[in-house]
């Protein structure tokens, strides 16, 4: 069920118009939906009915403390890959015992905080993290948590080349011989705990068949491990899974889960995954306003008041979204246009050859915006931020500002103190 719908040609989000939020909070603007954020994330925790299971959301698809504090609230671990983003979570409620770290380059700083902190478990992705980890517990006197990383060198056919993971060529986690040796290699040391095994093969991944090649590989690591006497809690098998945003065929949380499980069976290990796409994607959208609409002689342009920096994606990932009209008419006439911002850059495009019937002043709805939208987003040409909206039902929270010009320099000096 979409929570994005039109009422009489009116586009709302639940039960709020979205023209009302546009006059509020001006535009650019994104705006997320409650319930729908909650829906897609029920949907992987559901799926495992009673079997032992985490879903530690990937903070880096949506970072908002609002956001972290209403999935907090319904029992999410978390997934990050940076101190930023445990600091969110540990502000929103977050509980530390389910956040997971990720990442090729935790720094000392950063392993040392998250021992204090107590997080459930570090994703190892090479022998020398391993060895930095277990000198820094050995200091502390601390026993750290740990899963490995593996990378288990598989090609998802469709998704973009910069969201693929799991190549042989990837700089993340270590290949399965590779992984053995640092498993027999903790094996009785006093400072780590091995937890499990994790793997993440790449993000948007729409088919089905690479997620179960890897769950395969761990699984096979898994036993082996097992046979030596060497007994893991979990197998964490990332995020990655996709979403809709061009008519793809996706599968859903609730297949992927019972395809799992029945790998698994019967072996009692606790799933972990990392689901942040699937999450947050559907729940937001991007509102902007047509600025003006421009014609050359090759093109017809609609110039909108949201930038590259705003929203990231079509132009870093060649990335398509559905844009729409926030008030349908019918009596206008439609014609073809490329949506475009007003950065200066070529590549400030949201899309291209769009059949919309609109006129400058008019609002557009950028959709599936929710996940590696607002956090990818910049001040590049010294654009504010926009704003972040939540609805719930009627009730509309304003859950980020829209930047203020001075915060645009607050953190810059003059060369000369007092000039
Ligand atoms: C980015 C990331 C995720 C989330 O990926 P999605 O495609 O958004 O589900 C999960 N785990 C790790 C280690 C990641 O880096």
């Amino acid at each position: 069920m979409s929570l994005f719908v039109y009422h009489q040609n009116q586009l709302y989000v639940e039960q709020v118009p979205v023209t009302h939020l546009a006059e509020r909070f001006g535009t650019p603007c994104y705006v997320y939906s409650r319930a729908s954020l909650e829906n897609n994330w029920r949907a992987f925790d559901d799926a495992f009915g009673s079997h032992p299971h985490r879903i530690c959301y990937s903070v880096k698809a949506l970072s908002n403390i609002a956001i972290l504090d209403l999935l907090a609230k319904m029992g999410s671990g978390f997934d990050v890959v940076s101190q930023g983003e445990w600091e969110r979570v540990l502000v929103a409620g977050g509980a530390p015992h389910k956040i997971v770290f990720s990442g090729v380059g935790k720094t000392c700083s950063e392993i040392e905080h998250a021992l204090e902190v107590g997080i459930a478990c570090f994703n190892i992705e090479s022998l020398d993290e391993l060895a930095r980890l277990e000198t820094i517990a050995a200091k502390r006197g601390a026993i750290a948590p740990f899963a490995i990383r593996v990378n288990p060198h598989i090609h998802p056919p469709e998704t973009h080349p910069g969201l693929i993971t799991a190549l042989k060529e990837s700089k993340f986690g270590v290949p399965c011989d590779e992984a053995w040796k640092l498993l027999k290699r903790a094996q009785g040391n006093p400072h780590l705990k091995l937890c499990g095994l994790a793997c993440h093969i790449g993000s948007q991944i729409t088919e089905l068949a690479p997620f179960l090649e890897a769950f395969d590989k761990i699984i096979r690591l898994a036993d082996k491990a097992e046979k030596e006497g060497i007994h893991l809690e979990h197998l964490d098998c990332g995020g990655g899974v996709g979403v809709s945003y061009q008519k793809e065929n996706v599968f859903s949380p609730a297949f992927y889960v019972e395809t799992l499980l029945k790998k698994l069976s019967p072996r009692p290990y606790t799933i972990v995954l990392e689901p942040g796409r699937r999450v947050a994607a559907s729940c937001g959208i991007l509102l902007t306003r047509v600025e003006y609409l421009k014609t050359t002689t090759a093109h017809r342009f609609a110039v909108v008041d949201a930038g590259m920096n705003d929203f990231i994606r079509p132009a870093l990932y060649s990335a398509w979204h559905d844009i729409i009209e926030v008030v349908r008419s019918s009596a206008r006439k439609r014609a073809h246009y490329d949506i475009v911002g007003p950065v200066c850059e070529s590549t400030d495009c949201f899309g291209k050859n769009r059949l919309l019937s609109i006129r400058e002043g008019d609002l557009l709805a950028i959709l599936s915006v929710g996940a590696y939208g607002f956090t990818m987003s910049s001040n590049y040409n010294s654009r504010r931020r926009p704003p972040e909206i939540l609805v719930d039902g009627k009730k509309i929270y304003e859950i980020r500002a829209r930047e203020e010009w001075n915060d645009l320099w607050a953190k810059e000096r003059m060369t000369v103190p007092g000039f």
